[in-house]
């Protein structure tokens, strides 16, 4: 048997101390395993060894699959990727959340394993029961100041929530609570709040209804930490929330709350920051947090928002990080009106939602919140390196049109084709530059596509017409637009570039409706609309960015802009710099 198992990872484990290196991806064999029946299915018991010691844990439901086909079985040797020490009636047990199996089928145990439980006092048996005398992150026993013992003992973390349990307490803070919320619709009326419940696994939103919100809205308040039990746990609506969890809480008439006192093993807030630049990774919608240095507020202004056609309040602000990047960040009505700091605070956000609006933007919506000047070492960190550094540096944008907003140079410097591919622009980042090309190739096979007439998506043909799937509604015809292929060369090098309507018709000058008609009923003269379009020459806006097919990468090239040479501004542009150079 070649497999090593971690020694001394089960011990790290069972004390629950994360700053150990063992504590990470150790290796360990799994030496009794057993099914447990829980509303829902069926789970399974095991007893984890590292050769030295071993202790009790449980698998997520997840894994029941892989024990149920084998491929996980008694002695099978795991690496634990994830799992939280929790306590369940006095005792240890490792909710183990992920793992990958290192070996399924292994002959025998490894080494002769003792037990940990009661370690800590004299090395009693374990069938004993004991007197709850847990070593390390059960601070909370000790520090009886207003803690419930008998509530302290069965608790699970907000992690391990899942709706196949249905007896158990957690112990969190509220990190928020919102106003309450009122709806009329032809099914009624109603009222509905929410609060965001956060441990030192992880956070859940709980929702409470009608009489719920008589019973409880008063009783919660936000940065109070509280027991609670007997909630509903159901899946969660992602579209209303912006914490990191499958599953959310409803607040029933049968839920128990009580307050826990002064309990400062909860913390605050839990943020998981990214930094700006690398939010051009992430997809529209995402929720992120992110802490940066406010560089530019332009105040608030009133939009009209298209969905409800009421008017909103909305504030735009800029802030930078170390990683050289800005990025705008709107806040929406109360926040937008009560935000107030000075440009250099430090703020961070939480729940903030991704916008490919002119590349990248934030937007904090209801769900989100902010906090200006967080005592927190990352801030301090910043705020240091804003004023050794940051207050005098350059940002790159997201977008162009966000740099003449907040007064910076364009992101978009004009540059050589050889210089994209020696400096392989859009590695890693998304990165913006403007070349002047030739156009040499426009692919004339499938140009455009049928558009949705209201809301631009992608129609399909059905019977009787034309079907949006957003818009739920069938049009006569669709509304064609371009998706171009084209090739560009400048003095250097050559790219492909995509490019959408506005593209094509600067390209092609033709309207992509009827360019399609034109393909149907004289397709000679579509062909001379492509070749038309050859050997003229733009300025380009490029936006560069990587993008993974089937596990390679490459950089796609989006064009944003194609304006056709201005030649007495180009001439005026090229004296300049030439009276530069001998000035
Ligand atoms: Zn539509």
């Amino acid at each position: 048997m070649s497999t090593q198992l971690t020694s001394g990872a089960i011990k790290v484990l069972y004390d629950d101390n994360k700053d150990s290196p063992l504590y990470r991806d150790p290796v360990v064999q799994i030496i009794n395993i057993k099914a447990v029946a829980v509303a829902g299915g069926t789970r399974y018991r095991v007893i984890l060894s590292d050769g030295i010691h071993f202790m009790q844990a449980m698998l997520a439901a997840s894994h029941t699959s892989i024990v149920e086909d084998q491929s996980l079985k008694r002695n099978s040797i795991i690496c634990l990727k994830e799992s939280v020490c929790n306590i369940l009636q006095n005792r240890k047990i490792l909710i183990v959340l992920n793992i990958e199996v290192v070996a399924s089928d292994v002959e025998s145990k490894i080494g002769a394993p003792v037990t940990l439980e009661g370690s800590t006092a004299t090395s009693k048996p374990a069938d004993i029961p004991q007197t709850p005398t847990p070593s390390k992150p059960a601070s909370s026993f000790a520090s009886s100041s207003g803690a419930n013992m008998q509530l302290e003992a069965s608790l699970t973390s907000i992690k391990n929530l899942n709706p196949y349990q249905s007896r158990w307490t957690i112990k969190a803070r509220i990190t928020q609570k919102s106003p309450i919320k009122t709806w009329h619709n032809a099914r009624g009326d109603g009222k509905l709040f929410s609060v965001n419940f956060l441990d030192q696994s992880g956070e859940i939103k709980a929702t409470a209804f009608n009489d719920q919100v008589d019973r409880l809205y008063n009783m919660l308040e936000e940065g109070k930490v509280y027991y609670i039990s007997k909630a509903r746990v159901t899946m969660a609506k992602k579209q209303f929330s912006t914490l990191n969890n499958e599953y959310e809480l409803g607040l029933e008439n049968g839920t128990e709350i009580e307050a826990c006192g002064a309990e400062s093993s909860i913390p605050q807030m839990v943020y998981s920051f990214v930094k700006i630049a690398d939010i051009g990774k992430r997809e529209k919608g995402d929720n992120v947090d992110i802490i940066g240095v406010l560089q530019n507020d332009l105040g608030t202004s009133e939009i009209i928002a298209k969905a409800s056609g009421k008017p909103m309040k909305k504030r735009e602000l800029t802030f930078v990080d170390d990683s050289n990047m800005s990025i705008r960040l709107t806040l929406w009505d109360a926040d937008a009106e009560s935000f107030d700091a000075p440009t250099g605070s430090v703020v961070a956000f939480k729940g903030a939602r991704v916008g490919d609006f002119n590349g990248r933007t934030l937007s904090l919506g209801g769900s989100g919140s902010h906090k200006v000047n967080p005592d927190s070492p990352e801030a301090q960190r910043l705020q240091k390196w804003y004023a050794e550094k940051g207050a005098s540096a350059n940002f790159e944008s997201f977008s162009s049109e966000m740099g003449s907003v907040t007064g910076e140079s364009l992101a978009t410097p004009r540059i050589k084709l050889q210089q994209v591919r020696e400096e392989n622009l859009g590695v890693g980042k998304p990165a913006y530059f403007s070349f002047r090309g030739t156009v040499v190739f426009v692919k004339s096979e499938n140009p455009a596509y049928p558009g949705c007439p209201t809301c631009k998506k992608k129609v399909l043909m059905e019977e009787n017409g034309w079907r949006c799937e957003k818009c739920q509604k069938t049009y006569p015809t669709p509304d064609y637009k371009y998706i171009l292929t084209c090739s560009v060369e400048d003095s250097t090098s050559q790219i492909f570039l995509n490019g959408f309507d506005d593209i094509g018709l600067t390209l092609l000058n033709m309207d992509a409706n009827r360019l399609i008609a034109l393909k149907d009923s004289d397709s000679a003269a579509a062909t001379l609309v492509f070749t038309k379009a050859l050997y003229k020459t733009y300025n380009f806006k490029v936006r560069a960015k990587e993008e993974v097919y089937n596990d390679t990468s490459r950089i796609k090239y989006q064009a944003l802009e194609a304006t056709p040479i201005d030649f007495i501004k180009e001439s005026k542009d090229m004296v300049e710099s030439i009276e530069k150079l001998l000035a």
